[in-house]
């Protein structure tokens, strides 16, 4: 047996011993329950970070305990690979795209192999590759057919100097080029949008279906989707036969409308704005339309605008009310028009101060109604002028100043009001989401090339499913100039129609890749299928993951594109499939899935969701320069500036290089060993938590792996079982065992308390140490158990310690340890004595003494007779199971 703990010379051994004996492919027979343990893919960016290998492990150990328990287990891994920075990195250094992604992914997989994840590697999924990016465009045209992809003008990122489209990232904080510098203006552009919006409503609802998902994230979508009910409202323009539509959560607060404002973009701007406005008019739409809408909705900035000179009549009170174009008011959002409510509405009542436009309160908080009643009943309509606020009164209350709805509550009112408007002509009742349609096309290549062919005659033409993959084209130039390479490329733009034969022209927007990624693992099931996108068979058997682990800057985007695929997927007819589908899919399909619904037979993709926290490094930071400084330059006992002496300050922050505060995986691995790497970030906070990196504890956990590493290996054989009945030593170490069992197993269980669960297998290991019964049965027990609950956390020393035992078959082939309920029972439990209420000491008692034999174990305790000293007892006060207390003379 080897005396010291070498994690370089067993784990590379134990990973390609698993990888030889296929340990970590996935069942295919399906006796067994499934469970799919899912990591968000990475982006490819060719170097691992410590928050990848957070991320993975966690997913890891959950996949490990699965098969212990008896699942089979689905753990892949994949590549989302194509995006910007590959693009950035063809036009700055001149690698094309697809070498630099695929240079990246072969690194960073190598950088992934030392961890010991039980990855199945045989169904790796690249989303650049054509295998992947054929049935990404497959999805696209059913979502086509569907009529759930369709396009239209929106506005795009436009650079002046080098005449090229711009994405967001590449736009500065100040609207400037990350490349030309030049002021990025708005330019609209004819683009595809899929339709997420006619899900809304269910894409709401079925967050309720989501129990195991953090309650945190489910509220961040439903305030992405942001569902109101409120009215649509028409006002009519004076001396025009157009009207003005507005959407409003608030229409009992219609009587105090004081202007009405269009989004600088809205087509009747420049109908309404009279001919002494036109010119300023033109102006102001001009400078609005190179804002981007974060500029121009921001809350701490001042509200913009300016009359147009046209007016609108409030239908409610016939009153004639100016209209105005503001910054802040989006045409891409509701109707792109609002009503001014400045008492009731902080942006109005800001933006009705900067232009002095009327403030007219028409609801009132119910305690100053009933003082305004008390006023004088008389004077009613003249005194209610009076009320005026400092800041808008935003809450509901009670009605006034408005007509035939004074004294309800606005509650009563709103539907009073839009009862009244219906019935008038002139609005109705609506749902309003905040979520819009998901503007997918991209004007840059390295991306999924969106296949659909425009012909002068036939218009839009899907590319036949036959002819897919619609490849990306290799030859291409990258300047960062002009338009997309794609559109560049004549050979690869022209061709005839697939319906008429007529010259036509390929689409040259890619597909936002957020596309790649909402169906991903769905195909991770039926990986290698050259003939369909999966096989529903296979997929419906594994989906839904049934645990999902990733950052929380995914919890809105992604997530709810995924959940938007899968409600489509779902639906979808199945017909569609047949066409690519050939023989392969007539397999029964698993579940009550009924012949009339599409691919999918469930409703939601992610079972339970556990979103992991950051990972902080130690910061230094110069407080007078802002300068951060690498640890390297720093001594740690005395943090101070390198150049200037003066102390810094010392604090924990995301890993990030620009910070120098990041921690190499591969250090840590080099120095102490996948395993010790693996217990620390278990170790040292809560999943969900963000993890503050400490060496110290790196180099604690390392000690209990040597710790374990030693009791194992001075580990011998024993005594046999026999029939003896077990010593109370025994006893105690068998319970410490099965503590350890039952509490490890519900650490992991559903909140997966890794953390908690690390603390107990140090607890048993100490118990085990402590034992002065090494040559009991009940003692190999002990050994056997620590390594089978260790093993999941600290795979390669389990599985090395498994062997110097004997076995000869994997740990990680084993079955879970369970809980012998009988072992739990203790045999002794510590009893406080207490004299006048005070504790004097414990003693050991039998576990099931009843109150009065307690009480006769206190009395013979030598701990009693010492404080008593011969004194009268008078009372005896006993709480079973705790303490014994005397009351004395
Ligand atoms: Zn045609």
């Amino acid at each position: 047996m080897e005396s010291r703990y070498n994690p370089a010379l067993i784990e590379a051994k134990w990973q390609q011993a698993w990888a030889e004996k296929g340990l970590d492919k996935t069942p295919t027979n399906r006796d067994q329950p499934k469970f799919y343990a899912l990591s968000m893919f990475p982006y490819p960016s060719g170097s691992l970070h410590m928050g990848h290998v957070r991320n993975y492990v966690i997913t890891d150990v959950i996949a490990r305990l699965k098969r212990m328990q008896g699942y089979r287990v689905l753990q892949p891994m994949g590549w989302d690979a194509f995006g910007l920075p590959a693009e950035n990195a063809a036009i700055e250094r001149g690698i094309p795209p697809a070498e630099w992604t695929y240079q990246n992914i072969a690194q960073m997989r190598q950088q992934l192999q030392p961890l010991g994840l039980s990855i199945d590697w045989s169904r790796e999924v690249t989303t650049c590759s054509p295998d992947y990016y054929k049935w990404t465009q497959w999805i696209f045209l059913q979502f086509l057919k569907a009529g759930l992809a369709y396009q239209r003008e929106a506005a795009v990122n436009w650079d002046p100097i080098d005449q090229t489209v711009l994405a967001n990232e590449q736009v500065d904080n100040e609207g400037r080029s990350w490349r030309s510098g030049a002021k990025v203006e708005r330019k609209l552009l004819r683009q595809w949008f899929l339709k997420i919006t006619d899900y809304a409503e269910q894409l709401l609802n079925d967050l309720d279906k989501l129990k195991g998902w953090p309650e945190r994230v489910k509220l961040m979508q439903a305030n992405w989707i942001g569902k109101s009910v409120g009215a649509y409202l028409e006002f009519p323009i004076v001396g025009m036969a157009e009207k003005i539509a507005v959407y409003t959560t608030r229409p009992d607060t219609v009587y105090g409308v004081t202007y009405v404002v269009l989004a600088p973009e809205h087509p009747l701007t420049r109908l309404v704005a009279t001919p002494e406005q036109q010119t300023a008019v033109e102006a102001f739409i001009q400078e609005v339309s190179s804002q981007s809408e974060l500029e121009r909705t921001a809350e701490d900035k001042p509200k913009r605008g300016i009359l147009t000179g046209g007016k609108v009549i409030n239908p409610f009170t016939a009153e004639e009310i100016p209209i105005w174009i503001a910054d802040y008011v989006l045409y891409e959002y509701g109707t792109g028009a609002v009503m001014g409510v400045p008492a009731h509405d902080t942006r109005d009542f800001q933006f009705a101060q900067a232009y002095q436009l009327p403030i007219n309160v028409v609801i009132v908080p119910p305690e100053d109604f009933a003082r305004l009643k008390d006023l004088d009943e008389d004077e009613d309509e003249a005194t209610v002028h009076l009320v005026a606020y400092a800041n808008a009164y935003t809450e509901p209350g009670i009605l006034i100043n408005s007509g035939p709805f004074n004294d309800m509550a606005s509650t009563e009112a709103k539907e009073a009001i839009v009862q009244y408007a219906q019935v008038q002509g002139f609005g109705k009742a609506r749902i309003q989401y905040r979520l819009r349609d998901w503007l997918i096309s991209r004007q840059r290549y390295w991306g999924t090339p969106i296949p659909v062919i425009h012909c002068p005659k036939c218009g839009t033409v899907p590319v036949p499913e036959a002819d897919l993959p619609v490849r990306l084209p290799e030859d291409v130039a990258f300047t960062g100039r002009g338009l997309s390479p794609l559109a560049q490329l004549d050979r690869w733009v022209n061709l005839p129609c697939p319906t008429c034969g007529m010259p036509a022209k390929r689409e040259t927007d890619t597909m936002d890749t957020f596309i790649d990624s909402s169906w991903y693992f769905l195909r991770y099931p039926d990986a290698n299928n050259d003939q369909q996108a999966f096989d529903p068979a296979k997929t419906n058997d594994w989906m839904p993951v049934d645990q999902y682990v990733g950052g929380i800057e995914h919890a809105i985007l992604h997530l709810l594109y995924s959940r938007f695929f899968t409600k489509v997927l779902r639906d979808s007819p199945l017909s569609l499939l047949k066409e690519v589908a050939g023989g392969s899919s007539s397999e029964p399909l698993s579940g009550d899935r009924s012949a009339s619904q599409g691919l999918l037979n469930f409703d939601e993709p992610f079972q339970r969701l556990l979103t992991q926290g950051m990972v902080q490094g130690t910061t230094y930071k110069n407080p007078v320069t802002g300068k951060y400084i690498p640890q390297v330059q720093v001594d740690p006992g005395d943090p101070r500036d390198p150049e200037t002496g003066k102390p810094l300050e010392v604090f924990y922050e995301k890993m990030s290089k620009s910070k120098y505060n990041g921690v190499e995986p591969q250090q840590v691995l080099a120095k102490y060993g996948a395993d010790t790497a693996r217990m620390f970030i278990l170790f040292k906070a809560p999943p969900e938590k963000d993890l503050e990196w400490d060496d110290a504890d790196v180099k604690g956990q390392f000690r209990f792996l040597n710790h374990v590493w030693r009791l194992v290996s001075d580990f011998s054989a024993g005594r046999p079982i026999s029939s003896q009945p077990l010593t109370t030593k025994e006893k105690d170490l068998r319970r410490a065992i099965h503590i350890a069992i039952a509490k490890v197993t519900e650490d992991l269980e559903g909140e997966y308390q890794f953390n908690t669960a690390v603390s107990e297998l140090m607890k048993l290991s100490n118990a085990l140490a402590d034992a002065n019964c090494k040559d009991s049965p009940v003692y190999a027990e002990g050994i056997k158990t620590l390594l089978l609950l260790l093993a999941p956390f600290a795979p390669h020393i389990a599985d090395e310690l498994w062997h110097l035992h004997g076995h000869t078959d994997s740990i990680h082939t084993q079955t879970w340890p369970k809980v012998d309920p009988n072992a739990l029972i203790a045999e002794k439990i510590p009893l406080v004595i207490q004299i006048m209420g005070k504790t004097r000491g414990t003693i050991q008692v039998p576990a099931q003494a009843d109150r009065q034999a307690l009480e006769q174990y206190a009395r013979e305790s030598e701990v009693a007779q010492r404080y008593i000293e011969g004194r009268e007892i008078r009372k005896v006060i006993v709480v079973p199971g705790k303490l014994v207390n005397f009351v004395v003379a």
